[in-house]
């Protein structure tokens, strides 16, 4: 495998660079799990859209810049190395447009990718329940057949930004008589102002208000806001999932860029001995993810599937933010809560890491069964 960049991609990177350093905020943005902030990140969107830098990847007819996978691995590097801004806009750019890419028809893609590209509508998943979790395929809301369309009836949880964001996509039941749970379901995007939706928040331990949870009571969804054909949805938001666990939803940029925070604090903070082989693995666990995402990135350009790999970056990077930020926060002391830095706040947030996508006690089950051939754990 050759790691060298060409001379247009390291081009690539210094325009990126160059944008990066004229636009990127100079004070921190208000958290975006805020209505302020919230509003202030979807502006930021905005910007980035702007000048085609919101969405590299994406063909350029709904504002991207065909740069292809490894140049957005390039533009992540720099954008997080750049401390810019967190994607309000993340679940629809990493979740949704990937799955309407592959899945979904030439008219929702025109309709639904450029204004999602520039922030103007922003996306939540609406796939757990209180019920079905881990175990999603035992969800129970459920998807009516109407004129010209579905009602939507049901509880979704745990929907990450849903207080303010606009619209949202989900999983539904829409044949409750499938033989297997995870047929006759149908794959639907809505709008969280539609008429018999009610969105509550949901306390999370940093208090911030953005979290919510979904009562959705006989929700007109029309056709044209199906995904793929109705009762195949499991299939697809399978391949969702895989983007959510691997490279889409955690580039290792985040990852390099927080290990290098690091290495300056434990410097700036006299290179403490006892910290020093921590910040050394923090270091080389985030190049080791680095790599293996090239080599991940490398196999999709040759036309295969994230497949279950994607569950061990799922499993890698979580623990790897969390080691990152346990370790800065050792450094800090008491110091770590009360002073003005933001570490407290990312660790809070890694500590969600080995929860979401999928917990890793699931994604250490489909490692042992689907990768290592080992026989199925006692459930
Ligand atoms: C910060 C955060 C953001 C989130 N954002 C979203 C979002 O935007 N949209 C959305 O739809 N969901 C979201 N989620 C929900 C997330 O996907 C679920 O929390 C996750 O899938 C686990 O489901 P659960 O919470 O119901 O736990 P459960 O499935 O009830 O699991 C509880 C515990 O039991 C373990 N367990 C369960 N089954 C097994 C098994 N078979 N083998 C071994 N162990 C098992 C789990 O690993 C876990 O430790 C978010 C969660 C968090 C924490």
């Amino acid at each position: 495998m050759d790691l060298a960049f060409s001379p247009a991609d390291e081009a690539f990177r210094a325009e990126v660079r160059e944008w990066l350093h004229a636009h990127v905020p100079r004070a921190p943005l208000p958290s975006l799990e805020t209505e302020e902030g919230f509003a202030a990140h979807r502006a930021w969107e905005a910007e980035l859209a702007a000048d085609r830098w919101s969405v590299v990847n994406w063909p350029s007819r709904y504002g991207g810049r065909d740069s292809g996978l490894l140049r957005w691995l390039l533009f992540e590097e720099e954008y997080w190395a750049a401390d810019a801004p967190g994607r309000v806009g993340q679940n629809g750019i990493q979740l949704l447009a990937p799955t309407l890419l592959d899945h979904g028809t030439e008219e929702q893609r025109a309709r639904i990718l450029p204004p999602m590209a520039c922030g103007e509508v922003i996306w939540a998943q609406a796939w757990s329940e209180p019920e079905a979790g881990s175990d999603l395929a035992s969800l129970r809301a459920r998807a009516v057949r109407t004129d010209g369309g579905w009602l939507l009836t049901g509880q979704k949880t745990w929907s990450s930004r849903a207080a303010f964001a606009d619209r949202a996509f989900g999983l539904f039941r829409s044949d409750p008589d499938a033989a297997r749970p995870h047929q006759g379901l149908t794959y639907l995007m809505f709008s969280l102002r539609a008429p018999g939706v009610t969105v509550r928040p949901i306390a999370r331990l940093d208090g911030k208000p953005a979290f919510a949870e979904l009562f959705l009571d006989e929700v007109f969804v029309p056709d044209e806001d199906v995904i793929g054909e109705p009762g195949r949805g499991w299939r697809i938001a399978m391949a969702t999932a895989g983007n959510e666990r691997g490279l889409m939803l955690r580039s290792p940029g985040r990852f390099l860029a927080s290990a290098r925070r690091l290495e300056e604090l434990w410097r700036r903070l006299g290179r403490p001995a006892s910290a020093r082989d921590r910040v050394a693995d923090a270091l080389i666990g985030a190049r080791a993810y680095q790599l293996f995402t090239y080599a991940a990135a490398s196999r999709l350009l040759d036309g295969e599937e994230a497949g279950p790999e994607s569950s061990l970056n799922k499993v890698f990077w979580s623990e790897l933010d969390l080691a990152l930020h346990e370790t800065a926060l050792d450094l800090l002391g008491p110091e770590g809560e009360m002073a003005d830095t933001d570490w407290a706040e990312r660790y809070v947030f890694a500590l969600a890491g080995p929860l979401y996508a999928g917990t890793n006690e699931i994604q250490r089950d489909i490692i042992a069964e689907r990768l290592l051939g080992l026989p199925k754990g006692r459930r």
